[in-house]
C-alpha cells in the first residue's frame, strides 16, 4: 500500500515537473563557429537531460571494456580454487584409502593449482611417504617446517620420518625445535618424545614424560640399572617398587644395587617384602647369592618365606634348600605340598626325581597313569605379553616387538617356547 502511494506520489511529481517544463517559456541559444542552435527553453532542456544520459552510458561501456581481464582473471582463479580444492579433497580420500598412486597424482594436481600451502605440501609429503618416496617427503616436510605459520606440521613430518628409520639423534633434533615453537600440539609431542626416550634408553626422561598408563615401574627399574652412581640407582630403584610394589624386577633391582651399596641387611629386607607380596624365584635367587653353604642357604631361605610359608613357590624353594642341606625328608614333605598347592610344572617334576634319586623311592603325579599322563603346564618364564615371546631375563622394552613394560612373568605358547 505505502509502495502504491509512493509510486503515485512519484507519478505526480513527474508529471508536475513535466508540465512546468513544457511551460517555460524563452529560447535558448548558442553560436559555436559561426553556427547559431536556438531552441525553446524545455527541446533545450530535455536534450540535455539527453546528452548527460549519452555521455553516463558511453562512460560506463568504457569502463567494462576496462575491466574485462580483470574479470576474467578473477573468473579463472575461482575455477583453480575449486580445482585445486576438489583435488585436495581427493588427495584425502586417496590417503585415506591407502591408494598411493592416486594419492600422489591428486596431491601434484592440488600443488599445481592452488600453489604450495601448507594443505597442498602436507597432503603431498603424506602421499610421497605412503608411496615409498622418502626423500621426496622429507624435503616437502622441509619446506612445510619453514613455514611461519604451519612450522609445526613439517617438523612433525620431519621427526616421524627419522622415528621410522631410527635415526634417534635427527628425531631429538626435530622434538627441540617442535618444543621450541610452542604451538598447540605440544601433547602430541609430549608423547612422541616420551616414544623417542623410550627408544634411546633416556628412562629418566621416559619416567618425566610418559602418561599416567605407562609401566612407569618398568622404567624406573630400566633406568636404575643404568644409573653408574649407586645412591642415585638406590633412590630410582626404591621409587620404581613404590611405583609398583609387587614388580619382581623392580623389589630385585632395588635388592641388587643395595646389596652393591653395601647395605645387605636392607638387601635382604627388601628381598623379603617382595615375596611377601609376590614370591618368585627371582628373588630368591638374589638372597642366596654369594652364600654357597648349603646350611646357610637353607636358613636364608626359611628367613625369606617366612611371611609366605604355604605359597607353593615358598614349598619350590624349601624343597631345593632342605634337599641341598641334605635333608631329603622335609624335602620331599615340602616338594609334595607344593604339589597339593596345584604346582604341577616340569621343574617340580625334576626335584622330586632328585628327591626320590636320593633316597631310592618313587613319587608319582597324582592320579598318574602311566598310558594316559596328565597334561603338565610348562615351567613359567619371562614372556611379551604384547608378542608372546619368550625371554631368558625381565628386560624393559620387548627385544622382538619393542613394546615397553609388556614383559611379564608367566607361559608363552608351546610354539613360542620352542621357537624362543
Ligand atoms: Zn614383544
Amino acid at each position: 500500500m505505502r509502495r502504491l502511494v509512493a509510486r503515485l506520489v512519484a507519478a505526480a511529481l513527474v508529471l508536475a515537473i513535466a508540465w512546468w517544463v513544457a511551460h517555460l517559456t524563452g529560447h535558448v541559444g548558442a553560436t559555436v563557429a559561426g553556427v547559431t542552435i536556438e531552441a525553446s527553453t524545455p527541446v533545450a532542456l530535455v536534450a540535455l537531460v539527453l546528452l548527460v544520459l549519452i555521455v553516463y552510458g558511453i562512460l560506463r561501456l568504457i569502463a567494462a571494456i576496462l575491466s574485462t581481464p580483470g574479470r576474467i582473471g578473477f573468473w579463472r582463479s575461482r575455477r583453480r580454487r575449486v580445482s585445486g580444492d576438489l583435488a585436495s579433497t581427493r588427495t584425502l580420500v586417496a590417503l585415506a584409502a591407502g591408494d598411493a598412486n592416486a594419492a600422489r597424482k591428486q596431491a601434484n594436481r592440488a600443488r599445481r593449482l592452488l600453489g604450495d600451502t601448507p594443505q597442498t605440501l602436507m597432503h603431498a609429503a603424506e602421499a610421497a611417504r605412503l608411496a615409498g618416496h622418502e626423500n621426496e617427503a622429507e624435503a616437502l616436510f622441509e619446506r612445510l617446517a619453514e613455514h611461519s605459520e604451519a612450522g609445526f606440521l613439517g617438523l612433525r613430518g620431519l621427526f616421524r620420518q627419522a622415528m621410522a628409520r631410527e635415526d634417534w639423534a635427527a628425531a631429538a633434533d626435530h622434538a627441540r625445535s617442535a618444543a621450541s615453537l610452542r604451538l598447540p600440539g605440544s601433547n602430541w609431542l609430549k608423547a612422541e618424545r616420551a616414544e623417542l626416550a623410550i627408544r634411546t634408553g633416556n628412562w629418566r626422561q621416559a619416567i618425566a614424560l610418559s602418561g599416567p598408563d605407562a609401566p612407569k615401574a618398568s622404567f624406573g627399574v630400566a633406568a636404575a640399572l643404568a644409573e653408574p652412581d649407586i645412591d642415585r640407582a638406590i633412590k630410582l630403584a626404591a621409587r620404581a617398587v613404590k611405583e609398583n610394589p609387587g614388580f619382581t624386577p623392580a623389589a630385585v633391582t632395588y635388592a641388587s644395587k643395595l646389596r652393591e651399596g653395601g647395605r645387605e641387611v636392607r638387601a635382604q629386607a627388601a628381598l623379603r617384602d617382595g615375596w611377601k607380596l609376590n614370591p618368585h624365584p627371582d628373588l630368591a635367587a638374589l638372597a642366596l647369592e654369594g652364600t654357597p653353604d648349603p646350611a646357610q642357604r637353607l636358613k636364608l631361605a626359611a628367613r625369606l618365606i617366612r611371611s609366605n610359608p604355604g605359597d607353593a613357590e615358598s614349598r619350590m624353594l624349601m624343597a631345593q634348600s632342605y634337599l641341598d642341606a641334605g635333608q631329603v625328608a622335609e624335602a620331599r614333605r615340602e616338594a609334595l605340598a607344593a604339589r597339593d598347592a596345584g604346582l604341577n610344572q616340569p621343574r617340580l617334576w625334576k626335584l622330586i626325581a632328585a628327591i626320590d634319586a636320593r633316597d631310592g623311592t618313587t613319587t608319582p603325579p597324582p592320579g598318574y597313569d602311566a598310558a594316559e599322563p596328565l597334561p603338565m603346564s610348562a615351567d613359567p618364564g619371562w614372556v611379551c605379553e604384547f608378542c608372546q615371546t619368550a625371554e631368558t631375563q625381565w628386560q624393559p622394552v620387548c627385544p622382538t616387538c619393542k613394546t615397553p613394560g609388556r614383559i611379564s612373568w608367566g607361559n608363552a605358547p608351546r610354539s613360542k617356547l620352542l621357537a624362543g
